[in-house]
């Protein structure tokens, strides 16, 4: 890190927003040496979010799946500026941002506003509540590191207050009946830990209660799972089915109160059902921040679902210099960590090319001053300027489902294959290890997954 070159003046600044799976893909394939970097961000860590569920349960450690942003910044070639703020607005005119500093302790300013040359937009997405009533007051939500934190909380403070002396039948049910809204993967994966956790340790510990414990899952859709094949959405029906996790579909959550879920049935029927904890997994909408951006280009941003970009990723209705990626936006792909990671790879391979595109032209008007020839440059200037679009490879998709099963949706060569099962889940777990961040990340999680067998999960409350 001393080596790192400093900041120069004469070189274009680069503003990257977010710390997360766009943004870190972005900066670890940057090449720093032609640039200026500053990254904004209110967390100063990358979130493993694929594993968040298994934080959720205690089967790992919070801290096994962060990586501190800064471990990444120091290596490379120029200091990257790492401000751990909250992107208030942008100014895709005047070409500024707006920060500030939101968290719990601020100093005399906690507030400012950068100019930037190139933005490098990667907020991510915040949870759809649908203005549902009580959702945000009653329910755990399911994509911070926070989230999974208050849940293991929530849930064995529900399991602890069950087994408290002359509590009534009924009121056990209440705190023991777990529901999760929303079949898509995130709701899945929580049910699937959720059943892992009673069934390996609960059991054990709390052998009067544990039988007591209901998971139900709730999703609007006549289906779970949409962006997985037929066979594996049944797969893990039945499977939910052994593991007695009640599905209910075709079933929307109206309401949530302190106490219960209101659902609209699949025969319009209202029903309120008593609850201990429900865990929120209604999908994604656009930040705060996207929404105000957007609106300063109401004529080119007229999807309300996030940024449109083109194929290059510049956001429709700026001059090419602002740059939009991952679940921010709305697109053709699905927002998920493989595509905001090759989004942010591919943008570094942009950047690059930018960076030679910029000293051809400088050489080409040097030559053409001193009236040399300059053919041969000219060439490489317009290979230079050849832009290639943006293209997405999916690698499958993966998700667990409890039990030691996984479910796999690959693509070989061009051949769909599914498979479901404990191989999957072996698959699943040795596929998560090696996208880990770092030899740190993969460490202290694969020493986490031994801890569990050995000595199961921490059940503690803190
Ligand atoms: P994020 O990774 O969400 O990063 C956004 C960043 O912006 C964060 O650092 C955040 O702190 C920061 N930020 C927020 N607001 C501001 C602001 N105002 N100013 C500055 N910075 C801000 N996808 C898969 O492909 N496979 C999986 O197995 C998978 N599992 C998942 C499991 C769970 C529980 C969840 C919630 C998601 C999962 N996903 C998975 C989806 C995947 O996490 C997202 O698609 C991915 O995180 C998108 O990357 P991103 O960079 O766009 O946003
Ligand atoms: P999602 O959008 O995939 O699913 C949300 C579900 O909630 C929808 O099926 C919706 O019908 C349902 N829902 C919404 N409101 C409801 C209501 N009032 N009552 C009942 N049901 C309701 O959201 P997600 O699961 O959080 O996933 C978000 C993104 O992250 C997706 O692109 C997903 O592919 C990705 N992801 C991937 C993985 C993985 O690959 N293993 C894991 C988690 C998330």
């Amino acid at each position: 890190p001393g080596s790192q070159l400093p900041h120069d003046p004469s070189k274009k600044n680069i503003v990257v927003v977010g710390s997360g799976w766009g943004s870190t893909a972005f900066l670890k394939s940057l090449d720093t040496a032609e640039y200026n970097v500053t990254v904004i961000s209110p967390r100063n860590f990358f979130l493993f979010t694929p594993l968040l569920p298994s934080v959720a349960v205690g089967t790992l450690a919070s801290k096994s799946i962060l990586q501190p942003i800064r471990y990444m910044t120091r290596h490379k070639e120029r200091k990257i500026t790492v401000i751990e703020a909250q992107a208030k607005s942008v100014d895709p005119i005047a070409k500024t941002i707006t920060f500030a500093d939101e968290s719990e302790v601020q100093g005399e300013v906690s507030s400012t506003t950068i100019p930037f040359d190139y933005l490098v937009y990667a907020v991510g997405a915040e949870t759809q509540t649908f203005g549902i009533p009580g959702v945000k007051e009653h329910a755990c939500f399911m994509k911070e590191i926070q989230d999974a934190e208050r849940f293991k909380r929530r849930f064995m403070d529900c399991v602890e207050s069950a087994g408290f002396p002359g509590q009534r039948e009924e009121e056990i049910e209440r705190l023991l009946h777990m529901a999760v809204v929303g079949g898509g993967p995130t709701g899945i994966e929580v049910s699937g830990e959720l059943h892992d956790f009673l069934e390996d340790d609960l059991k054990a510990w709390y052998p009067e209660l544990s039988n007591k414990i209901k998971i139900t899952l709730i999703e609007a859709l006549p289906s779970v799972l949409p962006m997985f094949s037929r066979e594996l959405i049944d797969y893990t029906v039945s499977t939910f089915k052994e593991s007695k996790i009640d599905i209910l579909t075709g079933t929307m959550v109206k309401e949530i109160k302190d106490k219960s879920v209101v659902l609209q049935m699949p025969d319009k029927s209202i029903k309120e059902v008593p609850v201990g904890l429900v865990v929120w997994a209604g999908g994604n909408k656009a930040r705060d921040v996207s929404v105000d951006l957007m609106s300063r280009l109401s004529d080119a941003q007229k999807n309300k679902r996030g940024i449109t970009v083109d194929d290059h990723l510049r956001m429709a209705g700026t001059d090419g210099t602002i740059f939009a990626l991952g679940d921010c936006t709305s697109s053709q792909y699905a927002p998920t960590a493989q595509v905001a990671s090759q989004q942010g790879a591919y943008l570094a391979r942009m950047f690059r090319q930018f960076a030679k595109r910029d000293a051809l032209l400088e050489q080409v008007s040097a030559a053409k001053q001193e009236g040399t020839n300059t053919e041969s440059l000219e060439k490489q200037l317009k290979k230079a300027e050849n832009l290639r679009p943006f293209h997405y490879s999916h690698q499958g998709s993966l998700a667990y489902i409890g039990s030691e099963k996984a479910i796999a949706d690959l693509e070989f060569f061009h051949h769909k294959f599914a498979s479901g099962g404990v191989a999957t889940f072996l698959f699943w777990r040795s596929a998560y290890l090696s996208t880990l961040f770092s030899m740190r990340n993969r460490v202290l999680v694969a020493t986490d997954w031994l801890k569990v067998k050995l000595f199961g999960r921490d059940l503690v409350r803190d």
